[in-house]
């Protein structure tokens, strides 16, 4: 149950939906805009409040303080990156302490590790499977608890998605399914297996707000 106090910063506009503290200053957010679901990553973060810019090229990043790798193909986003110079930027943006988001593909793209893969940039301490849920159940929509709040459950959905097989202990687990890692964080990287642009409930994108600006 929300406080009276909590009532009043909702509506005094510091505290989102979610419970998350929002400073009032409008942060700029990157999606990187090679292939995949990243218009409905720019749309969930302007329901937030912030101002989202789609990224074509190396030299926008400059413009951003937080990136989001959307979900879509991994290898068809690595090629594009390689071919387009990513990597050394990214890299740079990564280590400078500014956050990044990867969904579904974005993941694959920043993690530690991918089996059978010569691609992760090693952004996250976790190994990852491709499309690891099999063909029969390649599509699935799951409500999940999120371990930052955990009053309303979240409508997580899943499309060929990958799995997280193993995590690295500074890996902060933020949400599970049975065994399954489905949401994590290391300082200023976060992950999900799922695609949460996908519908209405923005929790996890003020979440990822939350994180930006606190390198
Ligand atoms: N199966 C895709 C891949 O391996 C990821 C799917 C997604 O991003 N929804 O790249």
């Amino acid at each position: 149950m929300a406080s009276n106090f909590q009532k009043y910063l909702k509506k005094t506009c510091c505290l989102s939906e979610g419970g998350n503290f929002l400073d009032n200053r409008i942060k700029n957010v990157g999606v990187l805009a090679l292939q995949g679901a990243f218009r409905e990553h720019i749309n969930s973060i302007k329901k937030c409040g912030a101002n989202a810019v789609e990224i074509k090229f190396p030299d926008q990043l400059k413009e951003v303080e937080g990136l989001i790798i959307p979900g879509g193909e991994s290898t068809t986003i690595n090629k594009l990156m390689n071919k387009y110079d990513f990597k050394l930027y990214l890299d740079e943006f990564y280590k400078s302490g500014k956050a990044v988001y990867g969904t579904c593909a974005g993941l694959i793209l920043i993690a530690k590790k991918v089996v059978d893969e010569d691609f992760g940039l090693g952004y996250i301490d976790v190994e990852v499977e491709r499309n690891s849920y099999g063909r029969q159940i390649d599509s699935f929509e799951e409500y999940i608890t999120l371990g930052f709040d955990e009053n309303k459950k979240f409508k997580a959905i899943f499309i060929r998605a990958p799995r997280i097989v193993s995590t690295g202990s500074g890996v902060d687990i933020l949400s599970k399914i049975d065994d399954n890692v489905i949401l994590a964080k290391q300082n200023n990287v976060l992950v999900s297996t799922f695609h949460p642009e996908l519908q209405e409930d923005t929790r996890i994108h003020e979440y990822f707000l939350t994180m930006i600006g606190k390198a």
